[in-house]
């Protein structure tokens, strides 16, 4: 008897019909003879409709509150489900991220998972119960309710696939896996059938939000082999794995868009040693991650520090740094939006040259102007306007001919 454990996103179970679809495809794995656990999210909008409620209350609601309110919409969806194993005639019950045994950090919004004890899954598998989970929360040891970062219930899935030592890990989704670009973006982008951990995490790190970064990077860490594909359809889907010699021939697995960037600038700054150290502490402890990070040094003895943040963290990354802008005696810290990250991924790229050379041309015959570049070793990002991404990443994507034949 295989353990297999399978995630459904919020799409999958964005209303009453598709509860009972996600059902119905849960009992069908159960009666093929295998134990299921199935990790939910909340029913699509559900979410962001919690936290625009909490906006309409307070304007930077307290994040331990706000936790309470988001783990919510999970809840909400595993009791569903089980009701609708229970209309099946399945024997069901429904976790939360507590009651499984999920254990976090207390970074509320955007816990780490410390640990996971699954005795109480365990038990309900053994009794010949579908196990169903709420994705996206936790609990810290001393009992407070954390949620893991947007798109978070991947993570939970990944975590608890790897806690109960399952044999199979299905993330079910609402397309029919990992394309080389997001086919809402690129409508010619083609199914990948084999990605490697790094190019998975990256594409997600970098904005093809078809998984979350943090949960790649536990599945990498824990060896969670996973396929991503569609709650639809039964069409395979696409294999994550440790990446295998053959896959370093593709020299570019995908190209991804990330539209939720915001650009923090602190002008005017003093040119001498321990600036930047002050500057990205201060970012740091405010928890706060940074992204792509340029310095001019301009003649005068200033310089400007620009780095990209989350969107949604631009307001409190210039905040933070009002009082270091002082201290420091820079002239000021402003945040702009309206930009846009755009990269391409691949592992190939260790062994072929010339990928940065093809993109930025490309780039300059689309008339697509660059702001910031930033590489490693597996990918390349370029900053521009968001008004350009959309044909910026068609035409990244056609020159290096990764749309469908
Ligand atoms: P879920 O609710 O199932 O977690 P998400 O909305 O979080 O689903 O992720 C699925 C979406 O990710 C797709 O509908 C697609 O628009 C988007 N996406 C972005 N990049 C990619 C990509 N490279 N391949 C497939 N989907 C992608
Ligand atoms: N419901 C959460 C979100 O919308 C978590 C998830 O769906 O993965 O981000
Ligand atoms: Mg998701």
């Amino acid at each position: 008897m295989a353990l297999i454990v399978q995630k459904y996103g919020g799409t999958s179970v964005g209303n009453p019909e598709r509860i009972k679809n996600v059902a119905r495809r849960v009992l069908e794995t159960q009666q093929a003879g295998n134990q299921v656990v199935a990790v939910v999210s909340a029913m699509s909008g559900v979410t962001d409709n919690l936290i625009k409620l909490a906006k309409e209350v307070h304007p930077e609601p307290n994040e331990r509150e706000m936790d309470v309110l988001l783990a919510t919409g999970e809840q909400t969806t595993i009791a569903l489900l089980a009701m609708a194993l229970h209309g099946l005639g399945a024997q069901a019950a429904s976790l939360t991220g507590a009651q499984a045994g999920i254990v976090t950090d207390g970074i509320h919004t955007k816990a780490k998972i410390a640990n996971i004890t699954p005795k109480k899954v365990h038990d309900l598998l053994d009794a010949g119960n579908i196990v169903i989970i709420a994705g996206f929360q936790g609990e810290t040891p001393d009992g407070r309710i954390t949620t893991l970062g947007r798109g978070g219930s991947d993570l939970s899935a990944i975590a608890i696939a790897a806690a109960v030592k399952a044999d199979v890990c299905q993330i079910y989704t609402d397309v029919d896996g990992v394309y080389t670009a997001d086919p809402r973006v690129v409508p010619n982008a083609s199914k990948i059938h084999e990605i490697s951990y790094d190019e998975m995490l990256e594409m997600a790190a970098l904005g093809s939000k078809v998984m979350q970064a943090r949960s790649v990077e536990f599945a990498k860490k824990f060896k969670v082999v996973f396929e991503v594909r569609s709650s639809f359809n039964n069409n395979p889907g696409t294999i994550v794995k440790e990446e295998t010699q053959k896959m370093e021939d593709v020299v570019i697995r995908g190209v991804a868009v990330d539209k939720n960037q915001a650009k923090v600038t602190i002008a005017g700054v003093p040119d001498k040693p321990g600036i930047a150290a002050k500057v990205f502490k201060t970012i740091a402890d405010a928890n706060i991650n940074i992204d792509v990070i340029v310095q001019n040094v301009s003649e005068k003895g200033l310089t400007d520090i620009s780095f990209t943040v989350a969107s949604n963290e631009a307001a409190k990354a210039a905040k933070v740094l009002q009082p270091v802008v002082k201290e420091v005696g820079a002239r000021d810290v402003k945040s702009t939006e309206g930009i846009a990250k755009l990269s391409v991924v691949g592992i190939g790229m260790r062994s072929h040259p010339g990928v940065a050379a093809k993109m930025f041309e490309t780039l300059a015959s689309a008339g697509v102007n660059i702001d910031m570049i930033s590489t490693s070793e597996i990918k390349i990002s370029v900053i521009i306007s968001l008004a350009d991404a959309l044909k910026a990443a068609q035409a990244i994507h056609d020159a290096f001919g990764l749309g469908k034949a």
